[in-house]
């Protein structure tokens, strides 16, 4: 995927997609499948550019599910979060740029 904006709760947030970042690595088994980080103040959402396409919406997706729960003090855990990921991704959910 490529670089882009995305305003979620009215905030923009940055998403970027590089081949390698300093916070995405190294991983350990725990992460397997979700190379990507959310990053405040700067609201910057890092996905590996390693991963296949659709690995990278997936992480997308995690990401995303990460901001609304801290948007909205749901203080889900890291499980609830991967559990939510894999439901709606299995069910079609998938990420646009748009
Ligand atoms: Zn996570």
């Amino acid at each position: 995927m490529i670089a882009f904006k995305k305003k979620i709760f009215g905030v923009t947030w940055t998403h970027k997609f590089p081949k390698s970042h300093p916070n995405l690595e190294p991983d350990d088994d725990s992460n397997a499948g979700y190379q990507g980080t959310t990053t405040y103040p700067t609201c910057e959402i890092i996905i590996s550019g390693k991963m296949t396409e659709g690995r990278q919406e997936l992480t997308l997706l995690h990401e995303h599910i990460h901001i609304v729960s801290f948007e909205n003090s749901l203080n889900l855990k890291e499980k609830d979060v991967k559990c939510l990921t894999a439901g709606l991704f299995a069910i079609g959910y998938r990420m646009t740029n748009k």
